[in-house]
């Protein structure tokens, strides 16, 4: 939980992106928030309750991976696996429910809200509610509903509510839509979980901060595993929690390049995506201003993508700013390509990716022509692919 920057600023604002775009009657509830979150973050109390809880509860650290087999297929520079998919409930999720669970205990609320899209989020949430007894209720589009059906019935199993959500494309943004509904008709008694590095200030900064864990790792792991720090760190991006966790710790570090991944869907030039870094204009979704795919009259875009979590129109304020400042690249690979690499990776590394991550895998194929032996690439695995295998066998026409 460092701070590598002065970022956001006293507003929520990194650089034009961010902010809090919200009804009044969540601005009370927003600066609680941000209060307690700025007293307790430098308390040591609290943060060896958190490091405690990432070690005992979910494993960390999570190793950092020589891939071989991958790195030969290349052969050039040799490529390393941030392994987030061999945490407890198997993604990168779990670092930032377990930080705001926290929160919500020390402020005292009883009951706990998400949103999920890919399920990984609800799954995470409905976890910690369960080891601390708290009621918890998660929003989830019919859509997401249907195609993460293994995960609605984890969250179940954890004895929280899932309600699905049938409005708009019945989605990840009409699942946040809903829940911050939740949030203002409930704010008294209710902490809302956000799971990624979006909505309105402070949670951007919230969210980042807690999945730190993942870079504040990377550079010790680094000077272990290969003496300096690496050429590129290469992530997916969805909201860009994962990314950011990643990427954070490293914005001073000029020699390793930061490289998010969007999904591209049918393709960028179709229209048909979820890419708003790539193909997007800045505009105001779920309290933040950020890049997000709209029409000429601001309405948001639906979106397409093979993968759940990734399937979004918007994407965090403070990656805006890391595409504007030109500190880290932002590139997209399309459906195809990313069914491609979840295959190859399952075959060549027996590591099954999620679906999200099979993203950041794909832009192998174009990144590692741009390096030499000497150079270390880094690919953080978010998480692992078991919610997907339905998706997958059903696209590839296989009855399981
Ligand atoms: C949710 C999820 C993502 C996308 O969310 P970010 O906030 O962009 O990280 C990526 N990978 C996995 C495995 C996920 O569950």
């Amino acid at each position: 939980m460092e701070s590598n920057n002065n970022l956001p600023d006293k507003n929520g604002f990194f650089g034009e992106y961010g902010g809090k775009f919200v009804p009044e009657t969540l601005m009370y509830a927003l600066e609680e928030l941000e209060n307690t979150y700025n007293k307790l973050k430098d308390n040591n109390e609290f943060k060896k309750q958190f490091y405690k809880d990432l070690s005992e509860f979910v494993g960390r650290p999570s190793p950092l991976y020589f891939a071989e087999r991958l790195t030969k297929h290349y052969g050039s520079g040799s490529i390393w696996l941030k392994r987030e998919d061999l945490n407890h409930t198997g993604a990168h999720k779990i670092n930032n429910t377990i930080g705001q669970i926290l929160l919500a205990k020390y402020m005292g609320k009883k009951r706990i809200i998400a949103e999920t899209g890919a399920g990984q989020h609800g799954v995470a949430t409905a976890t910690v509610a369960a080891r601390l007894g708290l009621e918890c209720h998660i929003y989830m589009g019919a859509e997401d509903v249907q195609r993460q059906s293994l995960n609605v019935y984890r969250i179940k199993l954890l004895g929280a509510q899932v309600h699905s959500v049938d409005s708009g494309s019945a989605t990840l943004k009409d699942a946040l839509n809903e829940a911050l509904r939740d949030w203002v008709t409930n704010v008294d008694d209710t902490y809302y979980i956000i799971g990624s590095v979006t909505g309105p200030h402070p949670y951007p900064m919230i969210v980042r901060d807690f999945n730190s864990v993942v870079g504040e790792e990377l550079i010790e792991q680094s000077k272990e595993s290969f003496n300096t720090m690496p050429d590129a760190i290469v992530a997916c991006v969805g909201g860009g929690s994962n990314a950011m966790g990643a990427f954070y710790p490293f914005i001073n570090i000029n020699q390793t390049r930061l490289i998010g991944v969007e999904a591209a869907g049918n393709g960028l030039q179709t229209g048909e995506h979820a890419a708003p870094l790539n193909d997007g204009s800045p505009g105001v979704l779920h309290g933040a201003l950020s890049y997000l795919m709209q029409d000429e009259a601001g309405q948001v875009k639906a979106t397409k993508s093979v993968s759940a979590g990734l399937d979004y129109p918007g994407v965090g304020p403070e990656h805006s700013w890391l595409k504007d400042s030109g500190r880290a690249e932002y590139v997209a690979v399309d459906d195809d390509e990313a069914l491609e690499a979840f295959h190859q990776v399952s075959e060549l590394e027996g590591i099954i990716p999620a679906l999200e991550t099979a993203h950041a895998f794909a832009y192998l194929e174009t990144l590692m022509k741009e390096f030499d032996d000497q150079s270390n690439i880094i690919v953080n695995v978010s998480g692992r692919g078991d919610k997907d295998i339905n998706t997958v066998a059903e696209i590839d026409g296989i009855k399981i």
